[in-house]
């Protein structure tokens, strides 16, 4: 299975692609085996604005704002079809740039744009607002209207699915956009733009630019006509983002990095606990920002657990990521292989113990292939333990007692995500209280994302949620209208 990859990436303005512009030109890459397969035309501030127009003119006076929710939901069902139907596509491009393995693409990744769509159009049928009544005197309710023209940002991990989730809340509530996903993956998102043309969605609604975050991004932050800025990313390029749109005061949601903690008690079931941790941390090759990356063993099954880690770990199948019997690919582009790379030494130089991988994967002379590593910490201090490396790296901590897991977890600038594996209730709640991040799962890895609830982090892992809720507010502003219903008995000035 093949499909053509476009020879240009340009950005996707008003409903059509546009002529590459005067900017820089950027290769896209296949992380498998560091072939340009692509031609990205970085968008400058100029295009940009041309996208952010297209938007605006849309929200203006286009149909999508005002559309009854039926009409929109209909829109949403036609997306659903044609995504449903260009899936393998969609994967295999996916794949192209970012070096996931291409059935995780098309099992796992992929499939989110349809949960998103779907998630919100069921929304769109069944949303009301309240109203409230004071007597006799006043009616009360709020109107809620949509933004405007927002700004969308992904990152590398999951381009298409994580734009897709935001387009789909942002046009739930009547916005139009402006999507840019990383410069090194901007395949299967340039895709999906047409398919969302041809499923209905009105010139204008959706825009597209490509490009450098320090370019394209910040062009796109900076422009006056953008309400507010959905980024997904790391923590780094957030505080950059939240200083340009602190100054205008525009709304962020930030959905960032994590260091998260994989707690494993003496009462767990340890078979589980194996086959999760491997999970958690190797699955999509630890470029995730939910990954368990640091595996946090209570000392009376440390050794057993780090035993069956270890071995099943160095068996990992590393291998190009379209066959169907490679367990992970490369990493997504250069850089993040050497920044795994470089986090060897840095454990090395702290005292950790290597304990598996910990060097290019073998039988590839080309391609960002790391074998999926681990590493013993003699505390929780070491950078390992503290910075995102973001790669197939687990960093392995033994402590004494759940007070002092908790304590490790706890101690972290990111609070995304903890895990817990217990087979006492009692741990469990009192752990589930007491862990600093914006989602605790015990006894089970992180199989799927609920839309019906929040998701974000606490500390430096976030600021806002994603979900049904938050993305309301986020993507609406309210409104409180009051009326009177008999008129008001007013005290007479000037009489
Ligand atoms: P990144 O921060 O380098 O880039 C993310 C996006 O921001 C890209 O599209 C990039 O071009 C853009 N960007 C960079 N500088 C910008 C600027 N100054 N202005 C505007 N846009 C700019 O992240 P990445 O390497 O692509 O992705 C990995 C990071 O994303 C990790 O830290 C990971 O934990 C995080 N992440 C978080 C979540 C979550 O839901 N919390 C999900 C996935 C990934």
């Amino acid at each position: 299975m093949s499909f053509p990859i476009p020879a240009d990436v340009t950005s996707f303005i008003d409903g059509a692609f546009v002529a590459p512009g005067a900017g820089t030109r950027l290769p896209v890459v296949n992380p498998a085996d560091e072939q340009q397969i692509s031609l990205l035309h970085e968008a400058d501030a100029g295009e940009v604005d041309r996208a952010v127009a297209a938007a605006r003119n849309a929200f203006a006076h286009g149909p999508w704002p005002r559309m009854a929710p039926a009409a929109r939901k209909a829109v949403f069902a036609r997306i659903i079809e044609l995504v449903e139907r260009n899936l393998d596509e969609l994967a295999w491009l996916e794949t192209a740039n970012t070096g996931q393995t291409l059935h995780y693409a098309r099992r796992y990744q992929l499939p989110r744009i349809l949960g998103s769509f779907g998630f919100y159009a069921e929304w769109l049928g069944q949303a009301t607002e309240l109203a409230t009544q004071d007597g006799d005197a006043t009616l009360r309710y709020v109107l809620r209207e949509p933004l405007g023209v927002v700004a969308l940002i992904s990152p590398s991990n999951a381009p298409t699915a994580l734009a897709s989730t935001k387009i789909a809340a942002a046009l739930a509530f009547g916005n139009t956009c402006v999507v840019k996903t990383s410069e090194f993956t901007p395949l299967a998102l340039a895709r999906l733009m047409s398919l969302l043309a041809e499923a209905g969605v009105p010139p204008g609604v959706v825009n597209l630019v490509n490009g450098r975050g320090h370019v394209t991004g910040d062009a796109l932050v900076r422009h006056p006509d953008v309400r507010a800025i959905s980024f997904t990313g790391g923590t780094s390029t957030a505080r950059h983002i939240a200083a340009t749109a602190g100054e205008a005061l525009k709304r962020v949601d930030l959905e960032l990095g994590g260091k998260s903690a994989n707690i494993v008690m003496p009462s767990a079931d340890l078979d589980v606990a194996v086959d999760a941790a491997l999970l958690g941390i190797y699955t999509n090759n630890g470029q995730q920002c939910f990954a368990g990356s640091r595996v946090v063993l209570h000392r009376d099954i440390a050794d057993a657990f780090i035993d069956r880690f270890v071995a099943r770990a160095e068996r990992i199948r590393v291998g190009h990521p379209l066959e169907a019997s490679s367990e992970n690919g490369p990493l997504a582009f250069r850089g993040s292989y050497e920044r795994v790379a470089s986090y060897v030494d840095i454990a090395r130089s702290e005292g950790c113990k290597v304990l598996a991988g910990g060097n290019r994967a073998p039988g590839f002379d080309r391609g960002y292939y790391f074998r999926p590593t681990a590493v013993l910490a003699p505390s929780n201090a070491a950078r390992v333990c503290q910075e995102e490396i973001f790669g197939p790296f687990a960093s392995l901590l033994v402590v004494d007692s759940l007070d002092e897991a908790v304590a490790v977890a706890n101690h972290s600038r990111y609070g995304l995500v903890s895990y817990l594996w217990t087979g006492e209730l009692g741990e469990a709640m009192d752990a589930t209280r007491r862990i600093q991040a914006g989602n605790v799962l015990v006894n089970t890895p992180m199989l799927s994302l609920d839309p019906r609830l929040p998701f974000g982090g606490y500390k430096e892992s976030g600021v806002g949620r994603e979900g049904a809720l938050p993305s309301r507010y986020f993507y609406t502003e309210e409104k409180t209208v009051t009326i009177a219903l008999t008129p008001p008995a007013l005290p007479k000035l000037g009489c």
